[in-house]
């Protein structure tokens, strides 16, 4: 900061300015503005002297940039601007300031050079982007997006997005781009429908967030993505999954036709005391595997069912305890059978439920079979206690076990865990997933715990009344 008299002679010079020319003050008083020489182009000393003497005639200077550079070539970005000083309405000097403005100057010039990052990006990018304004105008559109969209840039730009949404589309936008702004989050993932210029529907999947301007919210950015080969390839395996299950739905009910008849006359020859004891322990073969068979028949029936969304549930209230009762009365001999201890506690106190009387003990059952299936020393226990507003059930054993990485896979249909033998085979991979969809369609839980070498636990929890 420079005072000079009217006739342009130094009069004073702050300790600042004194700091970036690296001389004392006494070299400049009584001085003109040339002393300042050094520090500029010739062209800007120039328009220095001239805004000086400009404003010494009452003239008005506006703001100018201009560069600065040191004795040591340190280069500034320096804005300046000269003001009157007056005594009585007589103007008796001149304030001639600069303030150093480089750190703002480079702050511009990273955002220009950000801005051109992301118009590049969004000009290029295989996505349409587009920028919508608080009243729903687009206010920006990206080349993809005008090919997504069928029209030009110059066609839609500050016409509402609306106009170009399929009539079911409207409404679910309009909600999306409220929520948007109003919990200040972005969504994403919104499925939506675009009607191109040819009267094609286009599937659209579109991510939106929030807008600022100066902490005011001023609309959305939306990247939008043509999912019209997905959708296709969704639709052909929806379309195969349901022929698969349709297949599997029918060559089940016909297998199981024969089997009932088979199974029938095996109880025959077996109950006959006029056979002989060999046809009988053929018969009892036999009938083990058309039991076997009739499961996998079952199995099947029920995930076509489930599948379809088809299985019927018969729900009504339903006395826990009775229920767990019946179950354990019906697999205490296969639990004997195998010389496992059989560990009860179903509290009297167990709270009803809500459920499908048959689906829940075909659930208990299932469980408890695999317990016995995978355990050939200890015990098994099923415990049941009220948790907070549920019934919890956990079927307990001391068998094999199931590996972590197992543990997470034994849920899903067909899958089962490598057990090292053949036990593999005897199953189908189907009960726990039926398990888990039956519980789930009682707004219960199942899940299971292992620890190898001590067994497993798979725990449920059901809503109770
Ligand atoms: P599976 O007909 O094979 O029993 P499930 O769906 O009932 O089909 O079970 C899937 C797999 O989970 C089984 O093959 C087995 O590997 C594992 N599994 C289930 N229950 C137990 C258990 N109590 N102990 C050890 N492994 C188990």
């Amino acid at each position: 900061m420079l005072s000079l008299d009217v006739k342009g002679s130094i009069l004073d010079i702050n300790d600042t300015a004194l700091k970036l020319m690296g001389l004392e003050k006494e070299k400049f008083l009584g001085k003109d503005l040339s002393v300042l020489k050094n520090l500029f182009s010739s062209e800007n000393m120039k328009k220095h002297i001239e805004s000086v003497d400009t404003t010494a005639q009452g003239g008005n200077v506006r703001e100018y940039e201009s560069e600065l550079v040191t004795k040591e070539g340190i280069r500034y970005r320096f804005l300046f601007s000269t003001d009157v000083i007056k005594k009585k309405e007589k103007i008796t000097g001149i304030l001639f300031r600069g303030r150093d403005v480089t750190q703002r100057q480079r702050a511009w010039d990273e955002l220009v050079k950000l801005e051109e990052k992301y118009r590049v990006l969004a000009e290029t990018s295989a996505d349409g982007v587009i920028t919508i304004d608080s009243l729903g105008r687009l206010t920006y559109v990206n080349p993809s997006f005008e090919n997504t969209c069928g029209r030009r840039k110059s066609q839609i730009l500050a016409t509402l997005l609306r106009d170009y949404l399929s009539n079911d589309s409207i409404y679910l936008f309009q909600q999306v781009f409220i929520d948007t702004r109003k919990k200040d989050e972005k969504v994403e993932n919104v499925e939506l429908e675009l009607v191109h210029s040819n009267g094609r529907l286009v599937p659209i999947d579109v991510n939106i967030a929030p807008l600022y301007k100066n902490d005011k919210f001023a609309g959305v950015v939306c990247t939008i993505r043509d999912i019209t080969e997905r959708k296709k390839v969704e639709d052909e395996l929806k379309k195969s999954e349901r022929l698969k299950t349709e297949f599997m739905n029918i060559a089940a009910h016909e297998l199981k036709s024969p089997v009932t008849p088979i199974k029938g006359y095996l109880d025959l020859i077996i109950s006959d005391t006029g056979s002989s004891g060999k046809i009988r322990d053929w018969a009892k073969i036999s009938q083990r595997n058309a039991e076997r068979l009739l499961r996998l028949v079952n199995d099947i029936l029920d995930v076509s069912r489930l599948d379809t969304d088809t299985m019927r549930f018969n729900m009504e209230k339903l006395n826990s305890v009775e229920i767990l009762e019946e179950v354990v009365e019906d697999m205490k001999a296969a639990i004997e059978q195998k010389d496992l201890e059989f560990i009860v506690h179903i509290p009297k106190s167990l709270p009803d439920v809500i459920g499908d009387r048959y689906r829940l003990s075909q659930v208990f059952k299932n469980l408890l079979g695999n317990a016995i299936k995978f355990t050939d020393n200890g015990s098994i226990a099923i415990v049941a206690k009220e948790e907070d507003k549920h019934i919890l059930i956990s079927v307990e054993d001391s068998g094999i076990g199931i590996s972590k990485e197992e543990l997470k896979k034994i849920f899903t249909k067909f899958y089962q865990a490598y057990t090292g033998d053949d036990r593999k085979n005897e199953g189908t991979g189907l009960g726990l997933f039926i398990c888990k969809q039956i519980i789930e369609k009682h707004n219960g839980e199942i899940w299971a715990e292992s620890n190898i070498p001590q067994g497993s636990t798979f725990r449920m929890k059901i809503p109770h009344l």
